[in-house]
């Protein structure tokens, strides 16, 4: 794919952070964006990396009326070698697609996909932070711009790719968070678009998870639509429960968002020493399992926050402790392994680092 590139003079580029630990999440941007658009019957054209700047678009755009939006969220980092490095590019660009798809949106060939984010990150190498726990998140996007309101597909798209430089995702480092449990709204229902990263799924839980913050919580713990019992995941991220020395977390099944990172531990495990287990769990089954010491960690996993310890979960008004609110040994392990892996420390067993050449 041809990219048109128009480069800022040097002096017109942004100043940079002073301390990259101290980033907040996705607050600053670079100096560059990607993008492109697709026109039914032409494809996708115009594919530009241009200065960092406002979208124009006619206010009937079709995003803002009908919410064909969808994302994706990865990070770059740069190895002690100096090597800028992605985490299984592949992997959020085929998500990319199958969103896309179930949105209706047209999809963009995964080598462009990785090519464009590697001439991005070349690019834009500067704003790569070097200490560990910092990196640069990138933020790929599709939305409908077509100016019509007829509810249909669009006939009119553009994909673009902002970036951030980003210090660790909490602020309180890595120590546990606080769950509150949604008894009332729900994130995602089947046939739905749970699966899918769209922006509507955010929209629509931001009232529970305002609930929550509210109540001095950090995140929610999402339910199933249908019967309001059986967990599925967190805010941004999926959850896992260590329990019998297992490591078990619920399975896909169209409500909840595929994360990568979740199928990356659960690749991890065995080769850990923790039995990896898919099934569904209640969170009757949960509470009671904090209850009697079966359950000796929670954490959640996403990209953003890598691993999340979760020292305190909120059901019914009650407070449930796990392992004194403290990291736990396993949480500290897949943190440790995941950034290792993912900062080129530790040996890339599974082929799981890209390179950016
Ligand atoms: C992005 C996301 C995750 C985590 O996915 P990763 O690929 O691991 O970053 C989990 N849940 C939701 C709702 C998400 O949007």
């Amino acid at each position: 794919m041809d990219v048109k590139v128009t480069l800022l003079p040097q002096d017109q580029l942004k100043p940079l952070y002073d301390d990259p630990l101290k980033l907040k999440f996705g607050q600053n941007f670079t100096d560059y964006m990607f993008t492109v658009i697709h026109d039914a019957g032409k494809g996708w054209h115009s594919a530009e990396i241009k200065p960092y700047q406002a979208l124009q678009l006619d206010p009937a755009a079709s995003v803002f009326h009908y919410g064909q939006e969808i994302f994706e969220g990865q990070k770059a980092y740069k190895s002690a070698k100096g090597d800028i490095l992605l985490f299984r590019p592949e992997e959020n660009a085929k998500r990319f697609n199958r969103s896309m798809k179930r949105m209706s949106m047209p999809e963009f060939p995964v080598e462009d996909f990785i090519a464009i984010e590697e001439k991005l990150l070349k690019l834009e190498e500067r704003w790569i932070p070097q200490q560990k726990g910092a990196a640069l998140y990138l933020r790929p996007t599709g939305i409908a711009i077509e100016p019509a309101l007829g509810v249909r597909p669009a006939n009119q798209y553009m994909f673009f790719i902002i970036l951030s430089p980003v210090g660790p995702y909490y602020s309180t480092g890595f120590n546990p968070v606080s769950l509150y449990v949604c008894t009332d709204f729900s994130r995602a229902g089947e046939g739905g678009t749970g699966a899918a990263k769209a922006g509507g799924n955010y929209g629509g839980s931001l009232a529970g998870t305002c609930t929550a913050l509210n109540k001095g919580y950090n995140q929610v713990l999402w339910l199933d639509a249908k019967e309001h019992r059986y967990v599925e995941e967190v805010g941004a991220m999926n959850i896992f429960f260590v329990m019998d020395n297992k490591l078990v977390t619920p399975p896909l099944g169209g409500t909840i968002l595929p994360g990568i990172t979740r199928q990356s531990l659960l690749e991890l495990a065995s080769g850990l020493g923790i039995e990896p287990v898919e099934r569904r769990l209640t969170i009757e089954e949960v509470i009671e399992s904090i209850q009697s010491g079966k359950v000796t960690e929670v954490f959640g996993a996403g990209t953003a926050a890598v691993v999340s310890p979760v020292g305190k979960i909120c059901y019914n008004e009650k407070d449930y402790v796990i392992n004194n609110n403290v990291t736990g040994p396993w949480a500290q392990k897949f943190f440790d392994t995941l950034t290792g892996i993912q900062y080129g420390e530790l040996e890339d067993k599974h082929n799981w680092v890209h390179v950016v050449k």
